[in-house]
């Protein structure tokens, strides 16, 4: 349905008849970390994502995977990482 709040006129999935069904009711702007990806759409509300309602959400376990300012090689590399396992081994005093 199209939205009628943050971004006017746009078709969204969780948009009904009794208003915007997202998680607060609305689509959160973009992140500092979002700055130069081409997903970034500017409305008269501000800066939003055009392929997630929450960029934050996007960023909390590292880079995120759909931003299209990062190399693919970085993002391989992020995920490599277990912050888990690299704590644990940083505990253990190895490095890999
Ligand atoms: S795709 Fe990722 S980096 Fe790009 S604007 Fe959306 S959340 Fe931000």
């Amino acid at each position: 349905m199209i939205c009628t709040t943050i971004k006017d006129g746009v078709d969204c999935v969780f948009m009904s008849n009794a208003g915007c069904g997202y998680n607060g009711g609305r689509c959160h702007p973009i992140t500092e970390q979002c700055e130069g990806c081409a997903r970034i759409k500017e409305y008269p509300t501000g800066k939003y994502c055009s392929a997630s309602p929450d960029p934050a959400i996007k960023w909390v376990r590292g880079l995120c995977n759909i931003a299209t300012h990062i190399k693919k090689e970085e993002k391989i590399e992020a995920l490599k990482v277990n912050p888990l396992k690299a704590s644990k081994r940083a505990a253990a005093g190895r490095n890999k």
